[in-house]
């Protein structure tokens, strides 16, 4: 069972995940209010009590979490779930496309690259979409930090407690 927290920033998006015991701690601050607890039962000194599952800062803090995610052929795959962009197969020996060709110009950076399987990358060559008659499923766009930490949270278990909550 997960002991981890998720903390929320004070405009309700998403922060980090902290060990409960660190949460406790901000609670006991005020510098933070508990939205949701969880089941785990937490022996205090004196009472017995619910470990907080999500928690909400008082106060808006700024963090590196809305930073942007640096360029990589990695990063482009997380950003598209390792999917093809055009036929939308899933794997994981997926390459990178550009939208727009080098030989045109087109940039290597998020807004350009696209997770791309094999058999469509051979298939579009160093044509646009639009004269190899493909479609693009997702627009290409520059991911935030935060925006990856949510990926990477709806693959664990804690994503859900933010659902229930509607907050994502
Ligand atoms: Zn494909």
């Amino acid at each position: 069972m997960s002991t981890s927290c998720i903390l929320l920033n004070g405009d309700y998006s998403y922060l980090c995940q902290m060990d409960w015991k660190k949460a406790l701690c901000l609670m006991f601050s005020e510098k933070a209010k508990v939205l949701k607890y969880s089941d785990r039962l937490v022996h205090g000194v004196e009472k017995v009590f619910r470990a907080p599952a999500v928690m909400v800062l008082i106060k808006v803090v700024r963090s590196v979490y809305r930073n942007r995610v640096p360029f990589s052929k990695r990063n482009v795959l997380v950003r598209d779930r390792y999917t093809c962009v055009y036929c939308s197969s899933k794997q994981k020996k997926l390459t990178i496309d550009h939208v727009i060709p080098v030989s045109r110009g087109g940039k290597t950076d998020f807004d350009n690259c696209v997770a791309c399987c094999k058999p469509c990358n051979n298939l579009k060559g160093a044509r646009t979409p639009h004269e190899a008659g493909m479609h693009l499923c997702r627009r290409p766009y520059q991911p935030t930090i935060s925006e990856f930490i949510r990926i990477r949270l709806k693959q664990s278990g804690a994503y859900r407690y933010l659902v229930e909550l509607g907050l994502y």
